[in-house]
C-alpha cells in the first residue's frame, strides 16, 4: 500500500536557482533599535537587588555577576563594589527574573503609565 501510494506520488520539482543579487539586506544595530523605544521613568525603582552581600561574596566568582551580562539594556553594573541598577532603561523583557542565580532580584512591572513605550520600525 505504502509502495503504491509512493509510487503515484508526482516527483519533488528541483528547487530552482536564485535569479539575481536578492533584496538588499540591511545591518541594524541594537542600539539603534533601542533608539526607538520612550520611557518614562518612575521615581522609584521596580528592580530591586535584594541582597548585595550575596553578588559579592558568590556571585561574582561563580557568575561573574550574572546581570551584568545578559541584561539587553546594560541596566546592572557592577560599580564601586556593588551591583547598581538603572532601572530607568529596563526593557521589561522579565530576564532579570530567571537570570539571576540566586533569585536576589525582586522585580515587577512599573506602575501604571510608567516604564517602557516600544516603537517599531
Ligand atoms: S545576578 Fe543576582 S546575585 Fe548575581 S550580581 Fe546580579 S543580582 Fe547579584
Ligand atoms: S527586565 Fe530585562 S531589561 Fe529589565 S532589568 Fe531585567 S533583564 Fe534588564
Amino acid at each position: 500500500m505504502t509502495a503504491v501510494a509512493a509510487a503515484t506520488r508526482p516527483a519533488p520539482s528541483e528547487p530552482q536557482a536564485a535569479e539575481g543579487p536578492g533584496p538588499e539586506v540591511k545591518e541594524v544595530k541594537i542600539e539603534d533599535k533601542l533608539y526607538l523605544n520612550r520611557w518614562l521613568a518612575d521615581e522609584e525603582s521596580h528592580l530591586i537587588v535584594m541582597d548585595q552581600g550575596i553578588c559579592l561574596t558568590r556571585c561574582g566568582e561563580s557568575h561573574s555577576y550574572a546581570c551584568t551580562i545578559f541584561c539587553p539594556a546594560s541596566v546592572y553594573k557592577f560599580e564601586g563594589n556593588m551591583i547598581s541598577v538603572m532601572y530607568e532603561g529596563c526593557l521589561e523583557c522579565g530576564a532579570c527574573r530567571l537570570g539571576c542565580p540566586y533569585r536576589n532580584i525582586e522585580w515587577h512591572f512599573p506602575r501604571g503609565g510608567y516604564g517602557v513605550t516600544y516603537k517599531f520600525g
